[in-house]
């Protein structure tokens, strides 16, 4: 099963990289950090904090981020979770509000999409929850780059030299 997570509020960029990748991330910068393991007890998720001092309940997982760039935090998760970049699934979960993602024709989304974007793309997706839409532009590709170069990169430490 694909693992669910919740983060605390210094991960909000790893949220938003684990929701690229199709990921379901619950991220609240608000909660507390009971709140965060109340929701990921009530959701089955794996928390992810920055905070070494996190309670450490024994039915709910904790996972420290020690890594403090997104790249290198998700070659930690490829390691410690183990996060299987293969279940990984590019623009199907909106980044900002973690629901997921339906396809939508060129007339759905005339109107919030900019002119040249609408001559040059057929297909589109739109967030369920927000309805913000996405499209094959500049963002996915770099969002598949990054993929491919962590899943090459699952053996190493994940640290650049
Ligand atoms: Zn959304």
């Amino acid at each position: 099963m694909r693992p669910r997570f919740v983060a605390d509020s210094m991960l909000g960029r790893l949220a938003r990289w684990l929701r690229a990748f199709g990921f379901d991330v619950h991220y609240d910068p608000a909660a507390d950090d009971h709140e965060i393991v109340a929701t990921a007890r009530e959701r089955d998720a794996i928390v992810l904090t920055r905070d070494t001092r996190f309670p450490d309940p024994p039915d709910v997982r904790i996972i420290f981020v020690n890594e403090d760039h997104v790249e290198e935090q998700l070659a930690q998760l490829v390691r410690d979770v183990p996060l299987d970049l293969g279940d990984a699934r590019a623009l199907t979960r909106c980044t900002v509000c973690n629901e997921t993602l339906a396809p939508a024709t060129r007339d759905e989304v005339w109107d919030r999409v900019p002119p040249f974007v609408y001559l040059t793309h057929e297909t589109y997706a739109r967030c369920v929850g927000c309805g913000r839409v996405y499209w094959e532009g500049t963002h996915a590709p770099r969002i598949r780059r990054t993929l491919a170069r962590l899943a090459g990169d699952t053996g190493r430490t994940g640290r650049r030299a």
